[in-house]
């Protein structure tokens, strides 16, 4: 009896057959069919899709054969992917050098004939073999040597189509994770988008809006054709309140001023930070009057501040005119805070 050689290029042969995860795999009733098949075609007890391992072959389907795997020195198959384009065909092993004393032919099974092909992965390398065996000498006639082809080339498809089948299962889950994390990305941008767009509208000492949020908010209202009022609010003399004070000291006022005007107008309707010691408040669905006297009650408001030092505010109401721009009411409401300075500061103008 003559052992296996390994075949050359044996570690990539290996490698192929690691890469197709077929061994040790669970029956599979296509892998059944295909033997019982060969074995009715060729008229024989025995036919199994054997995968040559290391040192072991294994069967991924078997009839007529009790074990699922035999050494790979007693392995008739070992023999066969020695040569992966062509059958292989031993009509008596007793007569043959490299098989008559072999366990498997001495012993059960009790091989005397063996047709082995090939099976190939897609870059050529042979895995194992699919074959037929019979306990007595024979041959196969040419349409049993050409279904027996036919159907090794099945098994070999079957093969990698379930390697194929594995890694789709693979990349589709590694899809689903790279959706995920992108999502998560898209969630997480969308968040700090959202801040940025707020740090964008919002004044930074007093957490009111800012200018360009206000103007936002004075295009809707005109836009929307509703009659509204505007009125800037400035604290008086603030410069002398910083040089005496300090600036901490003149921020903490702007802060004083700013939540006094939020907690008593924003409800009515939107308060922002002008720039500097100015405040702009915009009165939706309001007339001139009534927006001064809400005006007065916010001047008499701030002027009661318990800050620590004399604070009071002047006030400058514009009513908008239909069809009038919102920054032409907003200089109207700044013309008339300049004539509340004029007047002595610490009052309401209407513009
Ligand atoms: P008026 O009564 O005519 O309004 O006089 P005013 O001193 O209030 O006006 P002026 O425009 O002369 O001075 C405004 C000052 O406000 C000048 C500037 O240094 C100060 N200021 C502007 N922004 C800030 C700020 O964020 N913090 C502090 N502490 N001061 C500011
Ligand atoms: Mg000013
Ligand atoms: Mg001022």
């Amino acid at each position: 009896m003559l052992r296996p050689e390994r075949p050359a290029n044996e570690a990539q042969r290996l490698a192929a057959l690691q890469r197709a995860r077929v061994l040790d795999t669970p029956h599979e009733a296509t892998f059944d069919d295909l033997v019982r098949i060969a074995a009715a075609i060729c008229d024989v007890p025995m036919a199994i899709v054997s995968l040559v391992d290391a040192e072991r072959q294994w069967l991924k389907a078997r009839i007529g054969v009790d074990v699922s795997e035999t050494s790979r020195n007693d392995s008739f198959c070992a023999h066969a992917i020695l040569d992966p384009e062509t059958m292989m065909v031993v009509p008596d092993a007793f007569d043959d050098p490299r098989f008559h004393e072999n366990p498997l032919v001495v012993g059960a099974p009790y091989i005397r004939f063996y047709a082995g092909v090939p099976l190939l992965d897609p870059q050529g390398f042979p895995l194992g073999s699919f074959c037929v065996m019979d306990r007595r000498p024979r041959e196969l006639d040419d349409d049993q040597n050409h279904a027996l082809t036919a159907l090794a080339r099945q098994a070999s498809r079957l093969i990698d189509l379930h390697r194929l089948g594995l890694e789709l299962g693979h990349h589709l889950s590694e899809r689903d994770w790279y959706e995920q994390q992108l999502q998560q990305y898209q969630t997480e941008l969308e968040r700090q988008n959202a801040d940025l767009t707020e740090l964008t509208r919002t004044d930074p000492l007093t957490g009111l809006p800012n200018r360009r949020a206000f103007s936002q908010a004075l295009d809707e209202v005109t836009e929307a054709g509703v009659p509204y009022a505007v009125a800037i609010c400035d604290i008086d003399h603030f410069k002398t309140i910083n040089d005496v004070h300090g600036h901490p000291e003149g921020d903490r006022v702007l802060c004083a001023v700013a939540a006094a005007l939020r907690d008593q107008h924003a409800a009515r309707g939107r308060v922002a930070r002008f720039g500097g010691e100015e405040f702009v408040l915009l009165f939706p669905a309001t007339g001139r009057e009534p927006a001064a006297m809400q005006c007065e009650r916010l001047r008499e408001a701030i002027a009661h501040l318990p800050v620590g030092l004399p604070l009071t505010v002047s006030i400058g109401v514009a009513e908008g005119a239909p069809g009038e721009h919102g920054e032409a009411v907003v200089a109207r409401a700044d013309a008339a805070l300049y004539s509340a300075k004029r007047g002595g500061r610490n009052q309401v103008a209407v513009g």
